[in-house]
């Protein structure tokens, strides 16, 4: 995007915000690619590489290759040495400055976290990457001790308490999502008078669904994306541009602006 044209949306932005008694972000894949993380549908995306129909959670119940593949995946996604870029900081200085009221993320990388958004304030509606769960005992593993023991080589990792299938806790398709954390994305998205979509193609539900219980209670809706969504015409300000370079031009005028 033009770098004027890109000065004056992010400037509708900061008015908005400032403006704003309640704002809710909500984040896809698209936040994350500049930090590393492939998102599914853009070019050189997940779904390049590996078809979604293998990733349904009856088949990694039943069949070892999809449990391989997912492994494979997960090693790859739960890298720990991924950080946070500009937007996740973005988003966690506008908590700062007092002006978030709360995250709702279709991602499982933990950035926002990771970026100083607090727990208690990020949604996860597709789970986490964090935590990896025995699905006959319920023995929870981190992410660091599953990744030790899939760097040593372990392929398709079991549980060292009882042997039972080892799932990470992110939603996979055919799965519900986990309990409670639609009903209060929802909630808050209903009480936001702004809500901010960053990098979601809009296109997975039902998290796909949230930003219409926004506008449906009257917020005002910005979109950050680099690709067309089915809610463009809804939003306010629609900004094409790369998020981290977005969020940036935003969160300057936001400071300068409540300052
Ligand atoms: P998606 O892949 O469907 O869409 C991502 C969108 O972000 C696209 O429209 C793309 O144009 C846009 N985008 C890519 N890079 C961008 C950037 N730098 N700045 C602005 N926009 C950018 O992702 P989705 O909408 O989140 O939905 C798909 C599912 O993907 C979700 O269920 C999510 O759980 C999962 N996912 C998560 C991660 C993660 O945790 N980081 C990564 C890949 C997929």
């Amino acid at each position: 995007m033009e770098k004027q044209n890109l000065d004056t949306l992010a400037d509708r932005v900061a008015d908005l915000i400032v403006k704003a008694k309640r704002v809710v972000v909500f984040t896809g894949a698209g936040v994350s690619t500049e930090s590393g993380v492939p998102d599914f549908r853009s070019p050189g995306g997940i779904w390049e590489r590996f078809n979604p129909d293998d990733f349904t959670y009856q088949k990694f119940i039943k069949n070892q290759k999809t449990r391989q593949l997912w492994w494979q995946l997960f090693q790859e996604r739960g890298a720990t040495e991924i950080r946070p870029n500009p937007a996740h900081y973005a988003i966690a200085e506008l908590d700062r400055l007092g002006k978030l009221d709360s995250v709702i993320t279709q991602n499982i990388d933990n950035l926002h976290q990771k970026a100083g958004v607090p727990d208690e304030k990020v949604f996860e509606l597709h789970g986490s990457i964090n935590w990896t769960v025995c699905l006959k005992c319920g023995q929870r593993y981190t992410l660091e001790q599953v990744k030790a023991r899939l760097d040593k080589g372990e392929e398709i990792p079991a549980c060292e308490a009882c042997g039972g299938i080892l799932k990470p806790s992110v939603v996979f398709f055919g799965e519900l999502l986990p309990e409670g954390v639609f009903d209060k994305a929802s909630h808050r998205s209903r009480s936001a008078d702004l809500f901010i979509v960053i990098g979601s193609s809009l296109v997975v539900y039902p998290a796909a669904d949230i930003p219409a219980h926004a506008l449906s209670s009257g917020a005002k809706l910005v979109i950050i994306n680099l690709s067309p969504t089915p809610m463009d015409y809804q939003a306010t300000v629609l900004v094409r541009a790369k998020a981290g370079e977005a969020m940036s031009e935003v969160i300057e005028r936001v400071r300068s602006k409540i300052s």
